[in-house]
Parts: C-alpha cells; structure tokens; sequence
C-alpha cells in the first residue's frame, strides 16, 4: 500500500495505487530544431506571426521537379542530442517516405526516417531511474490546418511545412505519471542545454503523445496500449495519463477487452476520448526516399559535435552538490535551465555563503521573475549583486529585514546594493558608542 500522501485525495489515483495493476507508459517526443531554415529547403523558419504561405518555396510546397537537400545543421543537432542522451550515432542512416494524404502535407507523403533512424539507444533520467530511448529520427513538419470557427472552411499554411523536427521515442520503461513528467522535464532541460531547441511547448516547438498500457504488477509482458494525443503542457500529459490508468484499470476490472487505439486528450474535461482504433490506423508505406542520399558519417564528424557538448544538466546537478554543499533539490532548481545555473555560479562568485546566495535566488528571484513574468535571461539584477548583498548581510551592514527592501529596489532598478545602501542611509549602525550618543 502507498504511504498517505496528499495525492490520495484524487481517487483516480487511489484506484491505480491499490491495484493489482501497473502502468507501462512510452513517450514520443517532437522537437522543433533551431535552425534558420527548413529541413530541406532554403526558406525561413522565423515564420511565426507572420502572413500564412508566405515563408514557402517550390520545395517546401511540393511542387513537383523539385529536389530536396538536407540542411547541414539540423543534421548536426540532431547527433548532438543522440550523445547528448549518451545514445549511438548511426554511421549509415536515410530518409524514408510516409505516405499520407491529408491537405497539411503538400508532398501527400512526410520525409521521415524509418527502419535506419539518425540514432538509437541512449537514456533520460527521470526522479531516481534512467529511462530508455528507443529511437531517434529527423522528420520534416507538416503545415497548419485552420479550421474556421462555425464555418465550412479549413484553411491550411505551408509556412510551417518542412521545418526540421527531431522524435525522440522512448522505450515503454517509464512507471508512473510523475515519472512520464520527470522524464518531459529532464528531456527538456537537455535540450535546451545543448541549444537544439527552445522547446516552448505553448508555441508548438515541443510536442509528445504518449502512450500506455497496464498489466498485472510484475508481469514482463507489455498489455494493449492506447496512444494519447493533443497533450498541451507536462502536467496534462501526467493529468490525462492518470485519468487514462484509471480507464484502463476500470474496463479490466468490469471484464472488458481493451482495444489499440488513438485517443484524444479533452483538457476541459481531464478526459480521454477515443479517435480512431488499430483497424482504422494508416497504412504509411514507408519506402526510402529516393530524391536524397543516405546520410554517412564517420567518426571524425561525430566527435566534432561531440567536442561541442556542454555541461549537461545532471552533471551538473551533481557538481552543484559537491562544490556549493547544496541538497538534490535545490541543485535541481538551480540546473533546470542552464541560464539560471549560469546566474548562480556567478553569484557564487562574489560571495562564499553558497546557502544563502541559492536562498535569494531560488526563493526571492525566482519568485520575482515570475510574478513580473520574466525568463532568468531578463532579469534586472545583475547575478554578482546578489553575493554582494549577501556579503552586506553578512558582515552586519544590513539586517535580513533591510536585506529585503533592498532587495526589492534591486529588482526595480538594477542598482547595485550598497549604492542603494549609501544613497538611502540604511546601514545598521553597530559601533556602541554611536547608539549610545543617539539614545
Ligand atoms: P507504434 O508502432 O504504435 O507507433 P511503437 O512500437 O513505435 O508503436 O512505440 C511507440 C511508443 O509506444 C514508444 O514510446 C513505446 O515505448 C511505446 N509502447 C510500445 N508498446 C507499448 C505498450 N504495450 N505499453 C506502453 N507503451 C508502449
Ligand atoms: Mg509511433
Ligand atoms: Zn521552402
């Protein structure tokens, strides 16, 4: 039986804990790269907020004739993010045809990699395990459907057709929800680590679909899984996991036979409802492409890229334990973006109270940032400011109490703390005498 926990009063989630089943959950993962342009053309990916169809060229909008080339530098990330995950970089890998037809595909069929992906193999941390990754492959982005409102329209942009995306496929090794959400984090913070994506999931550069399955505890058999679509953030991938487990775990229990199937995410309602079953999935009819060149790679190139890896976010979480004496979890807050990790090293550098720089930041920064709606990369503190004042508190020239108006004076004016010291008379006054002639 689970410890009682806060989480029991949601009884979906009781249902899945006291059952005699467990959940198996695999992720796919869509990354828009940040490249300048698309994957196989010459044409603009700052697309956004722009007129539709009009970042499209004869590629891109499939035009027949045309022949695509690969862009050099979506090809180079997607290796930097196979060793990023520490997964193997195929020497030999192509591209394959999904054949499809649906108006947002101008071709009627996706440049997509099949049985020879750019990567396989490789891990993700998520909380205390290591999940699997199964699969990494390059793929062109489909357009945009704009279905009008009442109307018996649908209007399609190309401009986002053809931009380099990367799937990252997990193995189904992930046991819970949260794990699902721990995986979608660590993943991202890798990511962005490494400057492959800037993953904002609201604009659509991060997308998943996931996928699940139960069986009974222990069982190495994987039971029939349901693929979860129209996910929007993290938490609704945990939130519509839940609510899917508990689906499952029912119809079992009521003697039902689950079916594969596509199911939709409503985050309305917390729902999943079902869109369309195995009997009616498409038949892809993958075959290589023909138009473009098996990508090879030698050793020479992989370790280029390899050379150009940064810190990664749990080496440094680790290093932030050891050098500044901090707990898992605060080193986990301060590593989820590496500009934020970036801010406290710096800080760090201008005073030697590791735990009270890290209090400052990761309670009262933070906390600002978000209220006035500010990414760490704005914020109006300059990082070495915040050690000075830490230094202040210290060495007793201000209480914690002062500490924090000045605090918020930085935030408001990017001055320097012991201007604000100096021009507002703050300073405690700790010499005997002086008091005494005062009282
Ligand atoms: P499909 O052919 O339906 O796309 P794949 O074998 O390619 O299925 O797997 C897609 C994703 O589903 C992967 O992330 C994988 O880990 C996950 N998956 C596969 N089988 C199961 C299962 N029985 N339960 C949960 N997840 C699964
Ligand atoms: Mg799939
Ligand atoms: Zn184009």
């Amino acid at each position: 039986m689970e410890s009682r926990t806060g989480r029991e009063a949601d009884p979906a989630v009781r249902r899945i804990s006291e059952s005699e089943y467990e959940p198996v959950i695999g992720l796919e993962v869509h990354v828009q790269l940040s490249t300048r342009s698309k994957l196989f053309c010459g044409c603009s990916t700052a697309y956004e907020r722009q007129p539709p169809n009009t970042f499209v060229c004869p590629v891109c909008s499939g035009l027949p004739g045309v022949l695509p080339v690969l862009n050099q530098e979506a090809l180079r990330l997607a290796v930097k993010t196979v060793l990023a995950i520490g997964g193997t970089v195929s020497a030999f890998s192509r591209f394959d045809r999904k054949n499809y037809f649906y108006p947002d595909l101008p071709k009627a069929y996706q440049i997509s990699q099949y049985d020879r992906p750019i990567g396989r193999g490789g891990t993700v941390q998520a909380g205390s395990t290591r999940i699997g990754v199964h699969r990494v492959h390059l793929e062109e982005d489909a357009g945009k459907l704009i279905h009008e409102e009442g109307g018996s329209r649908s209007l399609v942009d190309y401009n986002r057709a053809s931009v380099p995306l990367l799937e990252i496929v997990s193995e189904p090794q992930i046991g819970s929800p949260e794990e699902a959400k721990a995986y979608l984090e660590e993943l991202k913070a890798i990511l962005q680590y490494i400057e492959v994506s800037d993953c904002n999931m609201e604009e659509g550069s991060l997308r998943c679909d996931a996928n699940v399955s139960i069986r009974p505890r222990g069982d190495p058999k994987l039971g029939t899984k349901t693929e979860i679509k129209n996910l929007n953030s993290f938490k609704g991938v945990a939130r519509a996991l839940e609510y899917e487990i508990a689906r499952q775990v029912q119809g079992v229990r009521s003697g039902d036979r689950l079916v594969q199937e596509t199911r939709l995410y409503d985050p309305d309602r917390g729902v999943t409802v079902a869109m369309r079953s195995k009997e009616e999935a498409h038949d892809y009819r993958y075959f290589p492409e023909p138009d473009l060149p098996p990508v090879v790679l030698d050793d020479e190139y992989v370790e280029a890229v390899r050379a150009t890896l940064p810190e990664l976010p749990a080496a440094k979480r680790q290093r932030f334990c050891t050098q500044y004496g901090l707990a898992a979890r605060d080193a986990g807050v301060l590593t989820c973006e590496a500009a934020l990790a970036r801010y406290f090293e710096e800080a760090c550098a201008t005073s030697s109270n590791h735990e009270a720089v890290k209090n400052w930041i990761a309670v009262e920064l933070l906390g600002r940032l978000r209220d006035a709606g500010l990414p760490i990369q704005r914020c109006p503190i300059a990082a070495g400011h915040v050690g000075r004042l830490v230094g202040l508190i210290d060495d007793r020239t201000v209480s914690g109490k002062m500490a924090k108006q000045i605090f918020d004076e930085m935030f408001s004016t990017g001055a320097a703390p012991a201007s604000i010291v100096n021009a507002r008379g703050l300073s405690m006054i700790g010499d005997r005498g002086a008091v005494e002639a005062i009282v």
